[in-house]
């Protein structure tokens, strides 16, 4: 699979950064941002490095619509059942910090601290 040892991500996969992890499978991770901007807020991640959605093929198609896919039902188990966002920052001009690929899943009452 592909890995990049310097990726923050790439080591949480690897078990080498601890994460509050939600849910697991072959081919995605699940865990808790580490700086919420609302009551709920995980990030849904591939395990391979794939660094921004620039970098998805049509290879990566089937992966994408499971990342989708997970999210609400994800949201429901974490108690959020009025509403939720998703959001893939993407590249400088989408203010991405971690260049591994990830989807944002924030949801819960408002107030939000952001977004
Ligand atoms: P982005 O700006 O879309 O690249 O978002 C990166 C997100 O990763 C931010 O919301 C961070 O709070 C979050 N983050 C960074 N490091 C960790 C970590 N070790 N565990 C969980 N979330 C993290
Ligand atoms: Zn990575």
């Amino acid at each position: 699979m592909n890995s990049d040892p310097h990726c923050i991500f790439c080591r949480i996969v690897a078990g080498q950064i601890p994460s509050r992890k939600i849910y697991e499978d072959d081919e995605l991770l699940v865990f808790h941002d580490i700086a919420p901007w609302a009551p709920v807020h995980f990030l849904i991640i591939p395990k391979q490095h794939l660094a921004t959605l620039y970098d998805a093929g049509e290879e990566h198609t089937a992966m994408l619509g499971r990342m989708l896919a997970l999210a609400p039902r994800l949201a429901r188990d974490q108690g959020v059942a009025n509403g939720f966002r998703v959001l893939i920052n993407t590249g400088p001009d989408g203010h991405q910090e971690v260049p591994h690929m990830h989807m944002h899943v924030m949801g819960g009452p408002r107030p939000w601290l952001r977004g």
